[in-house]
């Protein structure tokens, strides 16, 4: 009789056992659908140099440039994330590279406001904590991406404008340099093009070719947080004090747990439609894997000619998608993948 109350609680205790295990597989399994999916890549980064038209008489050399400058670009952020750097730290070093290339509309070889002057937009944003900040309209900061990421860290806020921006560059004691000093032959031949196409007409920002440029860079690291970086001049012959869509977080750029997106582009559509944190939301909300996401916005939200972006997923998954005829952008990622490109090919 004992032995038989022995055998039933051994039975219950196995059936217990059961349940409880039962139980906690199927939560991690509803866990890891809900929260990370599995890894398709350790690492994955993307940069952009602008999307746009192209003035088919560009000379090829100058293509040239522009992708050889990229491909130096993506090689320092992809050695940095193999080495296991932060992603924010990653996005702003490719940037800060960008915007010290003057055949970018970032930083040196920025575009012409309709002054004649220089007016620069940059933010930056860390996925994993939702940390961001943003300069806009900044005049003297040679790279405005890195005075983005001190109003993150340095301030309780998020975006900081004009002369308030600057002074807090004086405080920060950042690199300054005169207006002229982000002069480039090539962007002032393109102002000059646009006053005479005016013609006394509405103002209207020129962006066909010049538009390139904007730069972006998104990552994903090894400890799989996503970061994004966004830096610009903004459009050729912009009113005086205008702000794109770089600065303003959700719309140029945007960093969360879902998705690290970058954006260029006409800035104004790209705020309208909150480009770069819809992107982001359709994953979240809708459950649609990143490419399906940005196809969506690029090419059903978006007109044509509107620019593009890039971005990637918690996952490593990369995408680069643009409804103009062109984007400068590279692709790289720890299975191996590394391609800069302009057009499809
Ligand atoms: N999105 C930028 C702006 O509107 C320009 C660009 O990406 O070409 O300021």
């Amino acid at each position: 009789m004992l032995r038989c109350e022995y055998l039933l609680l051994l039975v219950l205790f196995v059936i217990l056992a059961g349940v409880i295990l039962t139980g906690c597989a199927s939560r991690s399994g509803v866990g890891s659908q809900a929260g990370a999916p599995a890894a398709v890549a350790d690492w994955a980064i993307a940069i952009h140099g602008g999307a746009g038209t192209l003035d088919r008489s560009a000379p090829a050399a100058e293509q040239q440039e522009h992708l050889d400058a990229l491909r130096a670009a993506l090689t320092a952020g992809r050695d940095r994330l193999a080495r296991g750097d932060a992603a924010l730290d990653v996005c702003e070093a490719v940037v800060r590279m960008l915007e010290d290339d003057p055949h970018f509309n970032a930083g040196k070889g920025a575009v012409f406001n309709e002054k004649g002057q220089h007016e620069l937009d940059a933010s930056i944003m860390d996925g994993s904590t939702l940390a961001c900040g943003a300069v806009a309209g900044v005049r003297t900061v040679k790279n405005p991406v890195s005075l983005a990421r001190l109003v993150m860290t340095k301030t309780p806020h998020v975006l900081l404008a004009g002369d308030g921006a600057e002074e807090f560059a004086t405080a920060m004691g950042v690199e300054r340099v005169p207006n002229e000093w982000f002069d480039t032959e090539a962007r002032r031949r393109a102002w000059e093009r646009w006053r005479r196409e005016q013609g006394g007409t509405a103002h209207q920002p020129r962006r066909v070719r010049d538009g390139y440029g904007t730069v972006g860079c998104v990552a994903r690291d090894r400890q799989g947080r996503l970061a994004a970086a966004t830096s610009t001049g903004g459009l050729t012959g912009k009113k005086w004090g205008r702000v794109g869509d770089t600065p303003v977080l959700g719309a140029g750029n945007w960093a969360d747990g879902f998705a690290a997106v970058s954006g260029t582009g006409t800035g104004e559509e790209f705020i309208r439609h909150a480009v770069a944190r819809t992107v982001a939301a359709r994953m979240q909300f809708a459950g649609e894997s990143l490419a399906a996401a940005v196809d969506a916005v690029v090419f059903h939200t978006l007109r044509k000619d509107d620019g593009g972006v890039i971005a990637v997923d918690r996952a490593g998954n990369l995408s680069a998608a643009y409804n103009s005829e062109g984007m400068y952008r590279g692709l790289a990622d720890s299975n191996g993948r590394f391609e800069v490109r302009m057009f499809e090919k």
